[in-house]
């Protein structure tokens, strides 16, 4: 099993060393937004999903095959919330034991109203959670959270988190269309932002392949109206460009897995990231993929994405894993 992936280009955290504690799509939310499809069943179980020695291992391994300067940040970010691993705040020290790369946690912050989550993320350089929301109703509607979650504990957990965090706190607010970037929607935001005082607000926008069919990126005057309602500690983030490492990687197919089961992409963008093997290969190796049910493909705002074959969309699949055919819900 391989939990360590990149380093990967990232706009917030330069060559990002990724690991990834958690299995394909296991969180307690089902943001609508959600580049790795639909989740299902959602859990919310803090266990070792992947034994922590195991994961703190391939994060030595590789660290040691990189030379100084390639990596900017290791980042744990999941398929999959990554608080929901027990042993994060463990995984954490240990990496910070072993390099003096800074570490962040990308999360959704959901269960930071736990003090014992809270204290596991101490050690971080930069926790990352995200706000979408600044009401209740708003939050159940993008980001669909495990029953036993509420707005309050979520707010409250961000703020109690940022009255002792003396780290770098970057709030994530993914913009959705006609949900939260209204006038209303954004005064309200913008409310909760000011209560937990983050030192950034990340805009991020919907451009890969959300779960569901008709979640769209705001127009350019939602977008304005968030850069100028949320203040001037926001900014949006775009894609970044960069080199994937795929050192790690021994073949063609493994590396687009690998890539895809994180950064779902085009295959236009596949090819590029994947230049290491010729345009051909690629193909080839695609073709194989989908025919024996090893990635898929769904077609969003026109385009067509590659995903991994257990992602479970919403509507305007193009193609299913044989084995998962008519499995989409
Ligand atoms: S976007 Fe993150 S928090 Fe939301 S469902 Fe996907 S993995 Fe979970």
């Amino acid at each position: 099993m391989k939990y360590v992936f990149g380093p990967v280009p990232s706009k917030r955290l330069g060559q990002s060393l990724g690991v990834d504690p958690i299995p394909f799509k296991t969180c307690n939310w089902n943001c609508i937004y959600c580049q790795l499809g639909r989740t299902t069943p959602l859990t919310n179980v803090r266990r070792d999903y992947f034994p922590p020695r195991a994961i703190v291992a391939q994060v030595r391994e590789t660290l040691e095959s990189h030379q100084p300067g390639e990596i900017d940040w290791v980042t744990f970010v999941g398929s999959g919330e990554p608080t929901l691993h027990a042993s994060l705040g463990w995984m954490i020290r240990e990496v910070k034991g072993m390099t003096s790369i800074p570490v962040a946690v990308i999360t959704n912050g959901s269960l930071m109203y736990q003090p014992e989550v809270r204290e596991e993320l101490m050690p971080a350089d930069a926790v990352l959670p995200t706000l979408d929301a600044g009401n209740e109703k708003l939050y159940r509607a993008i980001n669909r959270p495990h029953p036993s979650l509420t707005f309050e504990s979520l707010v409250d957990g961000l703020i109690a988190f940022r009255s002792v965090y003396t780290g770098r706190l970057w709030l994530e607010v993914m913009l959705v269309r006609g949900l939260n970037d209204t006038e209303e929607a954004l005064r309200e935001l913008a409310a909760v932002v000011q209560r937990i005082s983050p030192d950034e607000v990340h805009i991020n926008l919907p451009i890969r392949p959300p779960a569901e069919p008709w979640v769209k990126p705001p127009d350019d005057d939602g977008l304005m109206r968030a850069m100028a309602l949320l203040g001037d500690i926001a900014h949006v983030v775009h894609p970044a460009e960069g080199v994937f490492d795929l050192s790690g990687y021994a073949n063609v197919a493994d590396a687009v897995v690998g890539i895809i089961t994180r950064h779902p992409m085009r295959e236009e963008e596949l090819m590029r990231t994947l230049d290491h093997w010729t345009p051909s290969e690629v193909q080839q190796a695609l073709a194989d993929l989908e025919a024996h049910g090893g990635a898929r493909v769904i077609l969003r705002h026109g385009r067509r994405f590659w995903t991994a074959a257990a992602g479970r969309y919403g509507e305007t699949l193009t193609s299913a894993p044989a084995n998962q055919r008519g499995g989409c819900r």
